[in-house]
């Protein structure tokens, strides 16, 4: 498999390994360039913008299984690194 970086999540369960690996459909689930797992909650008002985009928040823990997958401190280093 991969070195560091990538296939860091996935690993508590089927599911969310699943969902990172799928190339059937684009996940709201996705891991950033810095290693941070995002998940996509929403879109910016459409009818306030006019190119509106998914907004994401950092996910802790797998919303599928419940295991801790990353902390806000961890977060924290890798979107300052
Ligand atoms: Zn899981």
């Amino acid at each position: 498999m991969s070195a560091d970086g990538t296939g860091k999540f996935g690993g508590c369960c089927e599911v969310l390994k699943d969902v990172l690996e799928s190339e059937e459909f684009e996940p709201l689930i996705a891991e950033d360039d810095d290693g941070i797992l995002y998940m996509s909650i929403g879109m910016v008002d459409p009818e306030k913008e006019e190119d509106p985009n998914m907004v994401d928040h950092p996910v802790f823990f797998c919303p599928f299984c419940g295991t801790k997958v990353q902390t806000p401190e961890e977060v924290d280093a890798k979107a300052k690194a």
